[in-house]
């Protein structure tokens, strides 16, 4: 049975600004400060983020907690588009504090999906405990950045959604899940893909899921390496995370992300033989 080669369901084509971006202050009075277009009035260009970065949400959750890395990710990806219209997504500027929130929700969830992945009880047994047939948890650290405190998120995963479904007590990996699953769909509530009709390669339209924005790119990405236990490793030039094996087309000990840090790797490899072989002739001499 031959298959059809059909392009991911996923699409989304997010504008970023060729000049890049700059942090500003508000208005008086606002304390805030404001990450916007450096040149809001060049045409931003358009790319897609899902396709051709597959690790990005691991990126972004890695982020350190600044001005400049956060600077740095939009330059290369945009912005989150936080409150934006995907149809109008470049219009307004967002704040040190979403930049700051947003990566600090993702990283504790990519830290414990990790953690289930790899059966790492004792990294579970650091975010909940089962009590009384409940499971009680309690996800991240406290965060303070420049005035700002993030709080960890709480709550309980009660005894009949456990029993529903088919979690016995104590097993806190499967507890885990719960949590992890619960804390992602908010997440997806916050920021959505819906369904929309869409252009595809050949120029034909077709029904897509369409993410509304980068910030929603990020979460339905990290949803996928989730339900389809997505691989990722880390590129040996770029540092940039990539998903390797399964459909990714890639194989699982693959060193780098892409065709151009593969050459990049090879033209220093080649360079280190040399001066390998350079300094081995020396010490012949
Ligand atoms: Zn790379």
């Amino acid at each position: 049975m031959k298959y059809r080669q059909v392009e991911d369901p996923l699409k989304l084509i997010w504008p970023k600004f060729p000049s890049g971006y700059v942090w500003r202050s508000g208005n008086k009075g606002d304390k805030e400060r404001y990450l916007m277009p450096s040149n809001p009035n060049e045409q931003p260009m358009g790319y897609e983020p899902l396709l051709q970065y597959t690790g990005l949400f691991r990126d972004f959750s890695e982020l350190s907690l600044t001005e400049d890395a956060f600077r740095d990710f939009a330059n290369s990806y945009g912005l989150l588009g936080l409150a934006h219209d995907v149809n109008r997504p470049h219009l307004l500027a967002e704040s040190s504090f979403e930049w700051n929130d947003s990566v600090l929700r993702m990283r504790p969830l990519v830290a414990l999906w990790r953690a289930i992945q790899t059966g790492n009880t004792h990294a579970l047994a650091s975010i909940g405990k089962w009590k009384d047939g409940e499971f009680l948890y309690e996800v991240g650290d406290s965060v303070r950045s420049g005035s700002q405190w993030f709080v960890p998120e709480s709550g309980v995963i009660q005894s009949y959604e456990l029993k529903n479904s088919g979690v016995a007590p104590g097993d806190i990996i499967s507890a885990a899940r719960q949590v992890l699953q619960r804390l992602v769909n908010r997440q997806l509530r916050v920021f959505p893909t819906l369904p929309a009709l869409l252009f595809d390669r050949e120029g034909k339209l077709r029904l897509f899921m369409q993410p509304q924005s980068l910030g929603s790119a990020l979460w339905i990405q990290f949803s996928q390496a989730i339900s389809e236990n997505h691989t990722l490793r880390e590129c040996s030039v770029c540092n940039h995370w990539f998903q390797v094996g399964g459909a990714s087309g890639k194989r699982a000990d693959a060193e780098t992300c892409s065709p151009k840090c593969r050459q990049a790797k090879h033209r220093a490899d080649l360079k280190g033989n040399a001066r390998k072989a350079r300094a081995k002739s020396r010490r012949q001499k």
